[in-house]
């Protein structure tokens, strides 16, 4: 049986097959809703699994950019997905810590992975991949480089303001005011954990938890994110696949229970 998940984020669109319940393929483009990225990791999902659409037995997309993705036999919620998703690389999982390109969610989980809960953040940029983008841009660094370049510090520099604007002039006061990168980067991990301990903290935290979504993989923010909810923090390798694969496991559940 071959399910497929596609999962199209505001920053990068992502696929992933299943092959009876194994991993095939996994792709991603960085490229989100509204350009050529969802139809790119469509095609390049296909052609890695050395199949076509019709070998496909379920197709199921989520995300940001679900509703313009007309390959899909059904759209899912990106919560439904990320806790699938989740529940699948980790059962054991209870908590699920989501920050993307433009939202954070916290999710709890049944010890089943069903989605118990959520909290998502309001609109503003503040903790996402954006506002670590912006940063990673004004400091003069790749956003992929801020992990190992925090590592480096010796002394955090605080960032009072969350909001992604103010924060950049403030960014830029310490670089004038001569404090080191490193620092900087750190006292930068620490507001993005600051922001999202608070949304945690609304669905609780019962462990074991776990980190998903592309800033998962700043060990980081993973790391302050672990020193302010006081717990260790599971990240997958494919932290960034979770909603497709959750996607794919969903369209997997349902060929199963209509067989029966
Ligand atoms: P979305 O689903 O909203 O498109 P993703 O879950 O793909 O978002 O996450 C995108 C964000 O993840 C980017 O904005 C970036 O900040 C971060 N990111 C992606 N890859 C890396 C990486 N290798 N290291 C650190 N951060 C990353």
């Amino acid at each position: 049986m071959l399910t497929m998940g596609v999962d199209i984020g505001s920053t990068s669109s992502k696929a992933v097959v299943l092959k009876d319940g194994d991993i095939l393929t996994y792709q991603l483009i960085p490229l989100g809703t509204g350009t050529s990225g969802p139809e790119q990791v469509y095609q390049a999902a296909l052609a890695n699994a050395g199949v076509t659409r019709e070998d496909i037995d379920r197709l199921i997309v989520t995300g940001y950019g679900r509703l313009s993705f007309q390959h899909a036999d059904k759209q899912v919620s990106e919560v439904s997905c990320h806790a699938q998703g989740v529940h699948f690389l980790f059962p054991s999982v209870r908590t699920v810590i989501d920050i993307g390109g433009q939202d954070i969610k916290a999710m709890s989980l049944s010890p089943d992975g069903m989605l118990v809960n959520f909290v998502m953040n309001d609109k503003c940029a503040a903790g996402t991949g954006r506002f670590l983008d912006v940063m990673a841009r004004v400091l003069d660094v790749r956003t992929e480089d801020l992990g190992e370049i925090s590592t480096h510090s010796t002394k955090e520099v605080a960032i009072s303001n969350t909001c992604t604007v103010f924060a950049e002039s403030e960014v830029i006061s310490k670089l004038a005011s001569d404090e080191a990168v490193p620092d900087i980067v750190a006292g930068i991990h620490r507001s993005v954990a600051k922001r999202v301990a608070g949304l945690t903290l609304r669905v609780g935290v019962t462990p074991d938890v776990a980190m998903s979504g592309g800033v998962a993989k700043n060990r980081g923010v993973v790391t302050a994110l672990e020193k302010e909810l006081d717990t260790t923090i599971l990240v997958s390798e494919y932290c960034q696949f979770a909603g497709a694969i959750g996607a794919a496991v969903i369209g997997r559940n349902e060929l199963n229970k209509k067989a029966k």
